[in-house]
């Protein structure tokens, strides 16, 4: 999902920096601001004002206007200019965004390749004093427009500012740049040192180019698009990892709890496993393996080893007269009356149908009897349920030396055929 919407913005972003920069070398960000009759108040302004004796005036045509003068070399500084009004007052125009100004003059003079002067005048409070026009700065230069020459492209950059103004006004240096974000005249003179003569300057066009962006502005702007972007998907791709990192843990833990309840449910099947399900001993399977270990141990220890094999009387007689519900009842009884005289290391174990088994470790074969004698007699004087009267015989015998299990059971049961024979309710060793 988020790898498609990469993809997609990935296209996006590489097309809009390929478009962009297309439409910014062909031209789309240029912008113009041409100077008209109706965006400015053109005037004609010469030396008479200081003194001098020369003449001017202006005449329109239909897109354009002659400044006619006749310099005579009287004032100190004779000149005749255009003053281009951008507005009224000290408020002008912003011309700091545009790189260059375009200029089609034809100048007619009396002396051939006259240069005139160009003034971008900028009034700032910083320096300038509203109730005196010249203290706004001369951003100034001078070039030879010719005649029929069409338009002069000149870059901002090459407009500097007259020494003799920064020294008349005493501006600071950091001041005395050449600086155009408050232009309110625009002025075309004739150039310094002019001599007596007639002069016209036929002002055709003058405008000034700029971008609405600077390439620096696009290339920022592009840069910062693909870093948004590469931070977003980041981001994005962080908060996805955690989400899925949450769902593992989430279902990791769900498969530990799981796996634990099975765990505790295989526990509980194997301790069924190794019980007898009709009274809750031990079954074979459940002693196995501690047999060997023990009869190992008291081999290896000299340690006596006895065991008691109990079988009780006539039980078939018992299922046959009470049904083999009753039978079962007494088996659990029985079990539970042995279980309660035994110690706690013995090991109690069914061995089949009526037949148990008692492992007795460290017990020798007196002992042993003992036991079995015990339970016998206890077995016999039991008050079970119907009054019955249930005996059982019991056969014992002692590990001798290296014998196997096999051989120390067999003889067990030897032993206990030996108690049914002598008319059971015994204990034979
Ligand atoms: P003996 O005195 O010679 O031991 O006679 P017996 O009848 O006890 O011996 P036998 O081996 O002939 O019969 C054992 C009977 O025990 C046979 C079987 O029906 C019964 N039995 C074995 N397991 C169970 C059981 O789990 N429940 C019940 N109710 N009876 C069982
Ligand atoms: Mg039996
Ligand atoms: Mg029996």
């Amino acid at each position: 999902m988020i790898t498609q919407y990469l993809r997609i913005t990935t296209y996006f972003l590489i097309s809009f920096t390929v478009a962009s920069y297309l439409w910014y070398h062909l031209g789309g960000a240029n912008k113009e601001f041409v100077i008209t009759f109706q965006n400015a108040t053109f005037k004609n302004i010469d030396d008479t004002s200081q003194g001098g004796t020369t003449k001017s005036k202006i005449d329109y045509d239909n897109n354009s206007l002659t400044l006619s003068c006749s310099i005579e070399n009287t004032a100190r500084w004779p000149f005749c200019e255009v003053a281009i009004e951008l507005t009224e007052g000290i408020k002008g125009i912003d011309l700091s965004q545009y790189h260059s100004i375009g200029l089609d003059i034809d100048y007619d003079s009396a002396v051939s390749n006259e240069r005139v002067r160009v003034y971008l005048r900028n009034y700032d409070p910083a320096y300038s004093d509203k109730n005196d026009p010249v203290s706004s700065k001369f951003n100034a230069i001078e070039f030879a427009p010719g005649r029929g020459n069409g338009l002069h492209v000149i870059p901002m950059q090459a407009f500097q500012v007259l020494s003799w103004w920064i020294a008349d006004y005493k501006v600071p240096i950091e001041q005395s740049g050449p600086q155009f974000d408050n232009v309110t005249i625009i002025e075309v003179a004739t150039g310094s040192n002019v001599k007596s003569g007639s002069y016209t300057i036929k002002l055709n066009k003058v405008v000034f180019f700029g971008d609405w962006v600077s390439e620096s502005a696009l290339l920022r702007l592009n840069i910062l698009l693909w870093m948004i972007t590469a931070i977003t998907f980041l981001g994005l791709e962080r908060w996805r990892l955690r989400c899925n990192l949450k769902v593992v843990e989430q279902r990791t833990k769900q498969l530990r709890t799981a796996n634990q309840k099975l765990y505790k449910k295989s526990l509980a099947f194997e301790a069924l496993a190794f019980k007898d399900p009709l009274t809750g001993t031990k079954n074979r399977r459940a002693v196995e393996s501690w047999l060997h270990d023990i009869l190992e141990y008291s081999r290896d220890n000299n340690q006596p080893f006895s065991l008691l094999y109990l079988d009780i009387d006539h039980f078939k007689l018992i299922n046959d007269s009470y049904g083999h519900h009753k039978g079962d009842e007494i088996l659990q009884e029985f079990a539970k009356l042995v279980n309660q005289r035994i110690r706690k290391s013995d090991v109690f174990v069914r061995w089949g149908g009526e037949e148990f088994i008692i492992f007795c470790p460290g017990t020798a074969l007196l002992g042993a009897m003992g036991l079995g004698e015990l339970l016998r007699s206890i077995t016999e004087n039991y008050l079970w349920c119907d009054d019955l009267v249930i005996t059982c015989s019991i056969g014992v015998a002692e590990l001798e030396g290296s014998e196997s299990f096999e051989s120390l059971i067999q003889r067990a049961d030897s032993a206990l055929y030996k108690a049914k024979k002598y008319g059971r309710n015994r204990v034979e060793a």
